[in-house]
């Protein structure tokens, strides 16, 4: 069977939204469930079409390769070839069919977001946290650690994250009977909703432990320190494994993200790599040629060679002294530095006598040509 288009088999414009997608795969869902249509060979295959579909176009990344490449562009991305992976397109399963979900439980093995008898089964591990930091930016070029100090949801250390007084247990809820959901008929459906009482985990606690009063957390204030690499730029993000926040009832926590913000520096600018300065010196000097100092980000002092007759705005290079790469410190970028030839304002009245001598030796152009303003650059 010739595959048709994904926007056409669900019957969206190429440039529908996201809402428009789902809204469109949860209509033709629901028209050719097979639940709903049992041995009906034709409204299965449909089915899978659309479901086909959705789980390429209800995804930026493959829809954005599919838009440009084709079937091809999602080949052996999970779909769009041969067999797929239902799994994938119901992470957002209750997203798309809210209440409609039962019904598919039994056509999906469970294998979706749900199990255990339409439980809601959350994943254990802790929220992430994200810390922004500013750093210098001598210390993003050169790295450095940086203590930080936070507060994060760890496990209720009295309770052991269970949130029940010791010697006290857990209830079955009595409202839900321990499924986590109340269901009422609606005409062809059942419609399960979380249950109110127990917020879906169906069960409550008899005696909640009055350190984290029943939420097995608590808060806390956390100091850590933070290595920065050098080489590091803004926006760029450090991820710190386990330090995020617990999740209820134990489990691993998730990360914290320190996302990195460089404060410019007063003079130094950065271009990858490569570090930029201007240095202003005498027309003399430019003139005569010279040997300067120069201080490098790292306060080196480093000898630089003014050749005779340098022009203003010539750029000088100084090998090995920019930004370390980020993954091989051994290799650095470049210093640039920028001539800025400063005319003197206040003259005495030898060095007057002296610079209209020159002047007279070397004859003035009263009538000079403009020159293009890249040669300035
Ligand atoms: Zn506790
Ligand atoms: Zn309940």
């Amino acid at each position: 069977m010739a595959k048709r288009d994904y926007y056409e088999v669900l019957g969206v414009p190429k440039g529908a939204s996201k809402d428009e997608i789902k809204k469109a795969y949860r209509k033709l869902a629901i028209k050719y469930h097979p639940d709903k249509n049992p041995g009906d060979k034709n409204a299965e295959d449909s089915f899978k079409e659309a479901t086909e579909a959705y789980e390429v176009l209800g995804d930026e990344k493959k829809r954005q390769a599919y838009d440009q490449f084709g079937f091809a562009g999602v080949e052996g991305m999970n779909g769009g070839g041969g067999g797929h992976d239902y799994s994938t397109v119901f992470h957002d399963f209750e997203d798309i069919f809210g209440d409609f979900g039962d019904i598919f439980s039994s056509f999906f093995g469970g294998g979706g977001s749900r199990s255990q008898g339409g439980r809601k089964r959350r994943s254990n591990r802790g929220p992430d946290l994200r810390y922004n930091l500013e750093v210098s930016f001598k210390d993003a070029v050169y790295g450095t650690k940086v203590e930080i100090a936070y507060t994060r949801n760890v496990s209720c250390s009295t309770c052991g994250g269970s949130g029940t007084a010791s010697g006290s247990g857990k209830k079955v809820c009595p409202t839900c009977g321990g499924s986590g959901q109340v269901r009422r008929s609606s005409g062809f459906f059942s419609i399960a909703s979380p249950c109110p009482t127990c917020g879906g985990e169906g069960y409550i606690i008899e005696n909640p432990c009055t350190a984290c009063h029943g939420s097995g957390l608590l808060r806390k204030q956390q100091k850590i320190k933070v290595t920065i690499p050098p080489g590091i730029e803004s926006g760029k993000r450090i991820n710190i494994p386990g330090q995020g926040d617990n999740a209820a009832g134990g489990g691993p926590a998730g990360d914290l993200y320190v996302f990195i913000t460089v404060k410019p520096h007063d003079y130094f600018e950065r271009d990858g790599n490569d570090l930029y300065c201007a240095i202003p010196i005498s027309f003399t000097q430019a003139a005569l040629g010279s040997e300067i100092q120069v201080s490098t980000l790292e306060d080196k002092k480093l000898k630089l060679k003014i050749p005779a007759g340098t022009q203003n705005g010539k750029i000088l290079r100084i090998k090995n002294e920019g930004v370390p790469y980020l993954h091989n410190n051994a290799k650095k970028g470049d210093l640039y530095i920028k001539i800025m030839i400063e005319v003197p304002k206040k003259l005495s009245l030898r060095s007057k006598q002296l610079l209209k001598e020159l002047a007279d030796i070397e004859g003035e152009n009263g009538t000079p040509q403009p020159v293009s303003l890249s040669s300035l650059r």
